[in-house]
């Protein structure tokens, strides 16, 4: 049964670098994977960008991948931290009601991108189980150039407890990272083609594959498997009916 998949992204690309290959086997899956960039206004970062360049990138690269949507909230790069956290969490939240996702991908929370930490925590709090209970998984991302380079703290770390093989999808990955024509940088820079490649390798020797994307697991809900006198109410909780009972 297909999954509805959200992946929550601070910025234009960070979706990509983090986890664009496992976004191109859920959709192989035949999962519906809705993309929500929070902040897309790019002017702190590069002088000749554009909302609409960058904007006209995510949508590329989501094309590429099979991503079915993606949503702008439009919000100022690198100024996250000025607007009240609420306004984030209730743009997600918005979301998440609009299309009930089972899975869920957001950003590690010490990433020293500061946009990424604050992305982090609205996630968790606009995807608290009693206001959202059809999410099942939880998981956080690495970002390629932020995830590596925050503090040294121990508590802090980014470690990996769930992998996906992504060996047949890592070219589509790649493929997609390119149309980023203003993100990427030459080797051995963490989002240069070649340490992008180098890095799924890593990572997929961990687990003994040619390639594979990281995460770490924040929650998940196993329910027992829906019967015939199992219903779903309109927000995704199961209603179990007493043996005899009619609908
Ligand atoms: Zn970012």
């Amino acid at each position: 049964m297909s999954k509805r998949v959200l992946v929550i992204a601070a910025h234009p690309d960070d979706e990509l670098l983090g986890l664009g290959a496992t976004v191109c086997w859920h959709a192989s899956c035949g999962d519906l994977v809705t993309v929500a960039i929070v902040a897309d206004n790019g002017t702190a970062r590069y002088k000749d960008e554009t909302i609409e360049s960058v904007r006209y990138c995510a949508l590329q690269a989501a094309r590429r991948l099979g991503v079915t949507e993606v949503r702008f909230a439009g919000l100022a790069d690198q100024k996250l931290d000025m607007v009240p956290i609420l306004d984030i969490t209730q743009w997600i939240e918005g979301i998440l009601q609009d299309i009930h996702p089972q899975i869920i991908y957001t950003h590690h929370r010490r990433d020293i991108n500061h946009d990424h930490q604050v992305v982090h925590e609205a996630t968790l709090t606009a995807a608290r189980p009693y206001s959202s209970p059809y999410v099942e998984r939880i998981l956080c991302y690495e970002t390629p150039s932020a995830t590596e380079w925050a503090g040294p703290y121990a508590e802090d770390s980014f470690v990996p407890t769930v992998y996906v093989d992504i060996s047949a999808h890592l070219e589509a990955k790649l493929s997609a990272v390119s149309t980023y024509t203003t993100e990427i940088r030459p080797y051995p820079h963490p989002r240069s083609l070649e340490a992008l490649r180098t890095r799924a390798a890593h990572w997929g020797s961990v687990i003994g594959v040619a390639a594979a994307e990281p995460f770490m697991l924040m929650r998940e809900i196993q329910r027992p498997l829906l019967s015939a006198v199992d219903v779903l109410d309109d927000r995704g909780l199961v209603e179990r009916k007493a043996a005899g009972a009619t609908a």
